[in-house]
């Protein structure tokens, strides 16, 4: 409900120039001073400042202001600084209305005047709709102590071990019957040449020995039921690792948190037949080659190849196969691997075709240079097809830098393969609600701000299942993605959404339309009395049920129709 006097302050942000140099900010000031309602309309330099934040306090206390009305950036960058700014100065925060001038504004508009006038629109529109802001509370649930770690390898060893470090259960549930991952099959990481055995063992009974951590092998995850603090995992094949215990079909495990390190699969290199792996024995994977670094076994066709050729980005920066994006690690291990067959087979020339040289990262471009100075030799080009002649086999190559085809004979050829979103990852996102990206990894829910967040709260990503990497940055990633979990966990509570939908149980007709979408399976039907109830814990707050609800039964609240409607007419003034 309006109250008679709303009492709103407005303050507008110069973001320095991002918004000041397109945005005529004291001619929007002026505007909104005359706005109903607006009690007092500021700029300044910055607004989410130490500064600017107590002169919004300061205003709510000696004005008393009921609602607050910021012009500056998106919502998702300073809506909690603003809440926080107008709640200590005695506002409720849900009656803080912002206004986009900056990403919807400035920054997409050149001319002064009319991006002046949009920033006007936009904040008159705020203002209207801040009139109709009612007063919501702030709200907690308790948390589980402990989360589920899908998938062991070392970005799930790495997540497992920091989480039960801090204190809590921690619970592995791996699909294979070991643990490790796809870094157990490897023989030296990069740039140091460190055999994995130097290291991994070590991190795997740390694991094993640690008694906050259950390992659960040959398992996997069947349902998921709940919300961040208090879910329920399903895990099917609950059969602990130590060999005494008993097996059990499933169990439940209840946690408040769960960080997926499911992984990658290996881009299969037939579906590149032109480069006759599966058809030619001197064509193999670069996990292959490191299998036979690691046995010591470089023969084929029971002779020491005299030439070898690594094709890189197989499978990687191909449009056409739909894996536009680069693999981030093959190049490095191309120059590894030709590293060590330079050092193993001295008489052997070792030629790398490249399309681009991408060795960043710490020691990356020192590692390049040292691979050729141990003699691999590097040549710009792309090799279109693998064909046989005799014993040996024949790369044909466009060279990218003379623009002339060649023909290079070989007796080794090492494909480059690169990561692919695993193929059962439809099945992960579909359990855990995971939107994705379109190169099918999953999707963290911000870039820069949330790297290892989801859209679902209280579950993280870590390692190659968000895209690929590294080990030492899968690493680093999972220990980002254990301190975000441990976060709630330490905490004890977690706030959930107040801005829920509710039901005017009058007006429900019990069509069930609103149970049908929700993606979060919030609402559910009342048995007894048929009309839809929402779980409050549950509910986003997507309005999507509140769209579709018939009776207009359905109401979400901080978007009512009156905001809303008070939003649009402002706009169109
Ligand atoms: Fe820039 Fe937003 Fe801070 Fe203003 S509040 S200075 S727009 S980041
Ligand atoms: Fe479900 Fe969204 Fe409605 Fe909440 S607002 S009950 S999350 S559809
Ligand atoms: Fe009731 Fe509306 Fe849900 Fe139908 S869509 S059950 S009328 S709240």
């Amino acid at each position: 409900m309006m109250e008679s006097r709303p009492r709103i302050g407005v303050y507008i942000c110069h973001c320095g120039t991002n918004i000041a140099a397109t945005v005529d900010v004291e001619q929007v000031r002026e505007f909104a001073q005359r706005l109903p309602g607006v009690v007092i309309a500021r700029n300044y330099t910055y607004m989410c400042s130490e500064p600017g934040q107590s002169l919004i306090k300061q205003d709510c206390q000696e004005l008393e202001l009921k609602r607050v009305v910021v012009a500056s950036c998106s919502p998702r960058m300073h809506e909690p600084t603003f809440r926080k700014a107008a709640h200590e100065g005695g506002v409720n925060p849900y009656r803080v209305e912002m206004a986009n001038i900056r990403e919807q504004c400035s920054w997409v508009h050149k001319d002064r005047v009319e991006a002046t006038q949009k920033a006007k629109a936009l904040i008159a529109s705020a203002v209207a709709k801040a009139t109709w802001l009612e007063p919501l509370e702030d709200r907690q649930v308790g948390v589980t102590a402990g989360a589920v770690i899908i998938g062991g390898g070392v970005a799930g060893l790495a997540a497992a071990l920091d989480v039960a470090d801090a204190g809590f259960p921690a619970y592995i549930v791996e699909q294979s019957d070991h643990l490790g991952g796809r870094v157990a099959d490897l023989n030296r990481t990069f740039p140091e040449l460190e055999p994995v055995s130097a290291w991994l063992p070590s991190v795997i009974e740390r694991v094993q020995a640690h008694p906050n951590i259950t390992v659960y092998l040959n398992a996997h995850v069947e349902e998921v039921e709940g919300f961040v603090g208090n879910f329920k995992v399903q895990v099917a094949g609950c059969k602990m690792q130590d060999a005494t215990s008993l097996p059990l079909a499933s169990c439940v495990l209840q946690v408040g948190a769960i960080i997926v390190a499911t992984g990658y699969n290996v881009f299969d290199p037939q579906r590149k037949p032109e480069f006759g792996y599966g058809r030619y024995p001197q064509v193999m994977t670069t996990l292959e080659m490191e299998k036979r670094l690691a046995e010591g076994d470089l023969t084929i066709n029971g002779k020491v190849p005299k030439d070898i050729a690594f094709i890189k980005c197989v499978g990687s920066r191909d449009v056409q196969l739909g894996n536009p994006y680069c693999s981030r690690v093959c190049c490095m291990v191309s120059a590894k691997q030709a590293r060590l067959l330079r050092e193993q087979l001295p008489d052997s020339r070792v030629t790398v075709f490249y399309i681009d040289v991408r060795t960043f990262g710490k020691r990356g471009e020192e590692f390049y240079d040292e691979a050729r100075q141990s003699g691999v030799l590097y040549r710009r080009g792309n090799v279109s097809e693998v064909y046989r002649r005799g014993e040996r086999v024949v790369l044909r190559v466009e060279d990218t830098f003379l623009a002339k085809t060649l023909e290079h004979e070989a007796d080794l050829v090492v494909l480059a393969v690169g990561m692919e979103s695993r193929s059962d990852a439809q099945d992960i996102a579909a359990l855990l609600k995971l939107p994705r990206s379109a190169d099918g990894f999953f999707l963290e829910a911000h870039p820069k701000l949330r790297p290892v967040d989801t859209a679902m709260d209280g579950v993280f990503l870590a390692g190659c299942c968000q895209g690929p990497k590294d080990i030492p940055d899968t690493i680093a990633q999972a220990k980002a993605a254990a301190s975000s979990a441990l976060i709630p966990l330490i905490r004890g509570t977690v706030p959930v959404e107040s801005a829920t939908a509710i039901v005017d149980s009058e007006l429900c007709s019990g069509c069930g339309l609103c149970v049908d979408v929700c993606p979060f399976g919030a609402p559910a039907l009342d048995p007894l009395w048929g009309v839809s109830v929402v779980n409050a814990v549950l509910c986003k707050g997507c309005g999507t049920c509140a769209a579709v609800c018939p009776s207009k039964a359905m109401r979400l609240q901080h978007f009512t129709p009156e905001q809303i409607l008070a939003q649009v007419d402002a706009l169109v003034w």
